[in-house]
């Protein structure tokens, strides 16, 4: 397989990134983050989810979000959710280009999640596309836990291939393979990755890491030479998942663009205009994000 030069970025901070910060974050900043990532050149970017407020509180302002968002033709906003109740919802805001829904591998990980059995999960994501695309909008499916379950450990490769050649029944804009726990190694997404490229075809494989264990960013690059040719990451690599016990943030946006401008791969993005936002968002936040890019001076100039 040619080696890439170009791979789509998707920004997912404003969701993946901030649910489980405890400290509630203003609708002003996250309205805030979305327009830095936008200037910084994000033109795909998960903006909120539309889940029960009661279970995720940092995500109770789905709808005020989605009505400030800049109006712009040339950015996809896309919307979580996790069943038909959240799509109308995302849906009824008018705003949302894309809906997300998520599968989830296992069934433990799907009913502490979503609280519905792995196959419910397949289920409720084919009819979100369908709604999606019922209402005029794009959708897509993740599938969580595809390198390792946070209850039931091992998650079979075999089992997670069935899994999407389903879920591309509903034709899908592409399909997510998500380390939701960070447990992943490049071995493993090697495989996994070309296994599921071959069986979706032509629909695109995006992947979707976290870095809970270090593995995240050399688990984006053995992708790409896999052929995934979308990769979500987080700004100052925030993150973690509320149902996910010890999940720690998303790879780092910063750190990806980093390496694949580096590596001569284009994505649209300004890496510097990237790191003062995260800089910006660290002091929102008043800790040190865990990204390094961001606390590494920048690629020397020749002297
Ligand atoms: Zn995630």
């Amino acid at each position: 397989m040619p080696f890439p030069h170009q791979i789509e970025f998707i920004e997912v901070g404003p969701r993946d990134g901030l649910q489980n910060e405890k400290a509630l974050i203003s609708t002003a900043n996250k309205l805030s983050l979305i327009k830095r990532s936008i200037d910084a050149g994000v033109r795909r970017i998960e903006v909120t989810s539309f889940v029960n407020p009661k279970r995720v509180p940092q995500m109770a302002d789905a709808e005020e979000v989605c009505a400030a968002l800049p109006a712009r033709d040339d950015v996809t906003y896309i919307g979580l959710v996790l069943n038909e109740r959240g799509a109308e919802r995302a849906i009824a805001t008018g705003r949302i280009d894309q809906l997300g829904a998520v599968s989830v591998a296992t069934d433990q990980f799907a009913i502490a999640n979503q609280g519905q059995s792995s196959e419910e999960s397949v289920q409720a994501a084919k009819s979100i596309v369908a709604m999606a695309k019922a209402a005029g909008l794009t959708g897509q499916i993740t599938l969580s836990a595809s390198f390792g379950c946070p209850y039931e450990g091992e998650v079979s490769e075999d089992h997670v291939v069935e899994l999407c050649k389903k879920l591309a029944e509903a034709e899908p804009l592409e399909i997510a393979l998500a380390d939701t726990i960070g447990v992943g190694n490049p071995a493993q997404v090697t495989r996994l990755v070309s296994r599921t490229i071959e069986a979706i075809a032509p629909i695109p494989v995006r992947v979707h890491f976290h870095n809970t264990r270090g593995t995240g960013i050399a688990n984006v690059w053995a992708a790409i030479e896999a052929g995934a040719s979308r990769v979500d990451a987080a700004i100052g690599g925030l993150g973690g998942c509320p149902f996910a016990p010890g999940a720690a943030g998303n790879v780092c946006s910063e750190d990806v663009i980093y390496m694949l401008n580096r590596a001569a791969i284009d994505t649209g993005m300004n890496l510097n205009k990237l790191v003062e936002t995260s800089t910006w968002l660290s002091e929102i936040m008043e800790r040190k994000l865990p990204g390094m890019v961001a606390q590494a001076p920048p690629f020397p100039k020749a002297g």
